[in-house]
């Protein structure tokens, strides 16, 4: 049994009331560890040791080589521990141990593209006039509140503390109340390689407590989001009040665009593998299929026979395939959905249950699902449900594929499987969503920006716009003739 603590100000805390949240395996119902239940004070502690050590200089007064060492050995500390954190992944958020083992090579990829980054040539320069002489420079925003969900709870956090400590920001940061362990394993790092004290600063517990302590407090300079839409609108409400910056990666309902002229195989491979990673629980999860009409009622039967054949276990176990969902309150909303679909008339052609034999029944199992006969307007076709569940539709012509693909609130991801390159790059270049694949799904760079369109979110996290978000910029206007202006007359 773990008991975690939070990181303070370089010194390892509980919560200021001593409360603490068990953290549960999701394959098995059991306690793993148990969490400090910050408060609104421990939110606070962590926010001013961030404002001194930022106000201090102690990290952005070093220069770009020395952070960029830092990061580098933090990527390498991962590397060391990269079994550790994979075991710890996967019992904590139940995802099989190859993708946990994806995610930890990632976030020590994450670390290095940016330690390089840092050190690259930054700021402009502007042919203003003489005398006069303009350029532009980058600097750090100040304190920044990063706030992550529990699909990723590593990769996510990497992708907001490697830019943001990159750039010169010291951190206050939140990981999910329900996967705080691999996180905590991460901040023990910092520690390790000597991070300056204050620099970085993790606080854990509830998001309407200690997140929301984030988002409104007058000494944090910038809200750093990922999670739900609705969480997002509530945090980007929260920090008005104080002229946060604020960039906000949230949900969607993305299509998967299958035309009949497309690698048949393949473009069901990659829509099983959109849908079933993660157990669904994935923001750009490809969770409408819009496929081509003449071929498809031969590609639901090809998929249904496909996802019927997924193994569903617990992650620790090598042959599986797809894992739990992450806990008992997402099960209920999965199932939820599942019903509700059913209330709206759709058809389920494959899985719709909670798996409880085998030995999963202590875990949060729920078979691969398939609905047709949906209609644009159902909730399942609307809203992010974040499970195996996923909608196929149909479509007659390019017009109406785009029409539907873009026919919800939400802008995330998208992919189109064809042949015809010229028709697959119009159609994506007609898809509202930041991130999108031809003939693939899924995969994502360190090296490119990651974001939303719509309800999807704003800004972009990882490559060079991902840097950029957590920096100001600064015009410094030089003059180069030291003479009075001469505007007034005496
Ligand atoms: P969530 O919105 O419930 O919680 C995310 C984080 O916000 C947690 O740390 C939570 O404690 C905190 N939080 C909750 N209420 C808060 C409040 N009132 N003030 C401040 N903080 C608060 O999301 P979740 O269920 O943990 O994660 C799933 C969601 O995350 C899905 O909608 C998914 O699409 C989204 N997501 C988006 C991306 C992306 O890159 N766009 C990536 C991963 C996950």
């Amino acid at each position: 049994m773990m008991n975690l603590k939070m990181y303070i100000d370089g010194d390892w805390k509980d919560a200021a009331n001593q409360e603490t949240r068990p953290v549960v395996n999701p394959a098995n119902g059991e306690v793993i560890a148990y969490a400090p239940e910050g408060t609104i004070e421990d939110a606070r502690a962590a926010i001013y040791a961030a404002r001194k050590a930022f106000d201090e200089g102690v990290w952005s007064g070093l220069s770009a080589q020395e952070r960029a060492s830092y990061l580098l050995k933090i990527a390498d500390k991962i590397d060391e521990y990269a079994d550790e954190f994979t075991q710890l992944e996967t019992m904590d958020n139940g995802k099989p141990l190859r993708e946990a083992g994806f995610d930890v090579a990632d976030a020590a990829a994450c670390f290095r593209y940016y330690a390089g980054l840092i050190k690259a040539p930054d700021g402009q320069t502007y042919h203003v006039g003489d005398p006069m002489q303009a350029m532009v420079v980058h600097e750090p925003v100040g304190v920044c509140g990063l706030i992550v969900p529990w699909n990723y709870p590593l990769l996510m956090s990497v992708w907001k503390i490697a830019p943001a400590l990159a750039a010169g920001n010291t951190i206050v940061f939140k990981p999910s109340e329900v996967t705080p362990v691999t996180p905590k394993k991460l901040f023990e790092i910092f520690e390790e390689v000597g991070l300056p004290k204050g620099a970085a600063n993790m606080v854990m517990g509830a998001g309407p407590v200690v997140g929301n302590e984030i988002a409104s407090h007058p000494e944090v300079d910038m809200v750093s989001f990922t999670g739900g839409t609705k969480t997002g609108k509530h945090i980007m409400k929260t920090a008005a009040d104080t002229m946060k910056k604020v960039s906000l990666e949230l949900g969607g309902k993305s299509p998967n665009i299958i035309f009949a002229d497309a690698d048949f195989e393949v473009a069901v491979d990659y829509a099983l593998f959109g849908i079933y990673a993660g157990s669904g629980q994935v923001c750009s999860a490809g969770s409408r299929i819009l496929v081509e009409e003449s071929i498809y009622d031969q590609f639901a039967a090809r998929f249904v026979e496909r996802a019927k054949q997924i193994k569903v276990g617990p992650g620790n176990d090598p042959a599986t395939e797809m894992g739990p969902l992450v806990s008992a309150q997402h099960l209920e909303k999965v199932l939820h959905y599942i019903e509700l679909g059913k209330q709206e008339g759709a058809t389920i052609a494959c899985g719709g249950n909670r798996i409880v034999s085998n030995g999963l029944e202590n875990g949060y199992f729920v078979e691969p699902t398939v609905f047709v006969d949906v209609k644009q307007d159902m909730r399942i076709v609307q809203e992010e449900i974040f499970g195996p569940v996923v909608v196929i539709q149909k479509f007659k012509d390019e017009a109406e594929a785009v029409k539907l693909a873009n026919d919800t609130v939400y802008g995330l991801a998208g992919g189109v499987f064809s042949n015809d390159g010229a028709k697959a790059l119009r159609v994506i270049k007609k898809l509202r969503a930041g991130i999108t694949w031809i003939n693939s799904y899924h995969p994502t760079y360190n090296e490119a920006p990651w974001g939303g369109y719509k309800q999807s979110g704003i800004g972009r996290s990882l490559g060079t716009f991902g840097l950029e978000e957590f920096q100001e910029i600064k015009q410094i206007n030089i003059n180069l003739q030291v003479e009075p202006v001469g505007w007034f007359e005496n």
